[in-house]
Parts: structure tokens; C-alpha cells; sequence
């Protein structure tokens, strides 16, 4: 059985300052359950993937809320959901595709493939006009506290 222990939930603006705040937020989140350093930036690394995103794709040439959520459970595991109510994505496993990107030469196409790679498990759920959700765990391997 897999409880809950603790919980947050985030609206920010899609404005590229809250990169940074949304990393600064689940390193501080995580930090009870004694993240390893690589542990720690491989999450960091993660969210702001997913924030990119939805700055630079889903509010493309307009600006809009991201809803960020994280729980974590007594077995160390850290969940976080990553939403937007931009676009959308009408392909999605086009889009997870390494390489594949809709950007403008600026762009690699590598930020699902980092998130997939850095943490446990990966899903997008995406309606076009509708928004997409990316939910992201990674399991951490420390001693908890709680
Ligand atoms: P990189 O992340 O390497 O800078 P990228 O953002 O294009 O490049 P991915 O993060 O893998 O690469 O995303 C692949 C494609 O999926 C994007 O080019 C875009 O078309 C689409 N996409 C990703 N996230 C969203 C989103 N939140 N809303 C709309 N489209 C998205
Ligand atoms: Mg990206």
C-alpha cells in the first residue's frame, strides 16, 4: 500500500523565469527524502523540460498558466504532473520521437527523451486545443525521514 506523505501544487505564468522557480520548487520538495545530487538534478532537469514546453510549444506567440503538481509516497516515490492548456500535441508518439521537433532550428527534439531518460516513468496525455499533461516518477533511492 503506497500513501501519501506530502504534496504541492504550483500555478505559474509561461514565462521563462518560472524555469528556474519550478526547479528551485521540487529540489526543495524532494530534499527530505535525502536525494542523491544526480538524483536531485536528474528531476530538475526534468521538470524543466516540461515547463520549456509548454512555454516555448503550448503557449507559442501567447501566454498562459502551467499547473504543476508533485506527491510523494512512502515508498520514496516522486510523482509530478506538468499541465498546460495550450495547443496540444496531435501525434504524441510523433512527437516523443528523439529528434522529432516542431521548433525553429533552435530546438533539438530531445526534451521528452530526457525526461524519459532521467526519470522512471514518462506519460503525455494531449487533446489539440485542448492542453497536454506530462507526468513524470522517479523512485528515490534515500533513506526517508519522514
Ligand atoms: P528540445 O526540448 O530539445 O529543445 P523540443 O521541445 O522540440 O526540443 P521535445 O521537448 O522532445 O523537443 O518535444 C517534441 C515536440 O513535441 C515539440 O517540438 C512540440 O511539437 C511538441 N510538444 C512538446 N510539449 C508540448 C506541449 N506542452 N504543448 C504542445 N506541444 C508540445
Ligand atoms: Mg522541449
Amino acid at each position: 500500500m503506497m500513501n501519501k506523505i506530502n504534496e504541492f501544487k504550483l500555478t505559474v505564468d509561461s514565462r521563462s523565469i518560472n524555469e528556474s522557480f519550478a526547479r528551485v520548487v521540487v529540489s526543495a520538495f524532494v530534499t527530505p527524502l535525502d536525494p542523491t545530487l544526480e538524483e536531485i538534478a536528474d528531476l530538475k532537469t526534468a521538470v524543466s523540460e516540461a515547463v520549456t514546453n509548454c512555454i516555448v510549444h503550448a503557449y507559442k506567440d501567447t501566454y498562459g498558466r502551467i499547473y504543476i503538481t508533485g506527491i510523494i509516497t512512502d515508498n520514496n516515490l516522486v510523482k509530478l504532473t506538468i499541465r498546460d492548456r495550450g495547443c496540444g500535441i496531435s501525434d504524441i508518439d510523433k512527437a516523443m520521437t528523439p529528434l522529432f521537433t516542431t521548433g525553429e532550428g533552435d530546438r533539438a527534439g530531445l526534451g521528452f527523451t530526457v525526461m524519459e531518460s532521467f526519470c522512471d516513468t514518462l506519460r503525455v496525455r494531449s487533446k489539440p486545443d485542448k492542453g497536454t499533461t506530462v507526468i513524470l516518477t522517479k523512485k528515490i533511492e534515500g533513506k526517508s525521514k519522514w
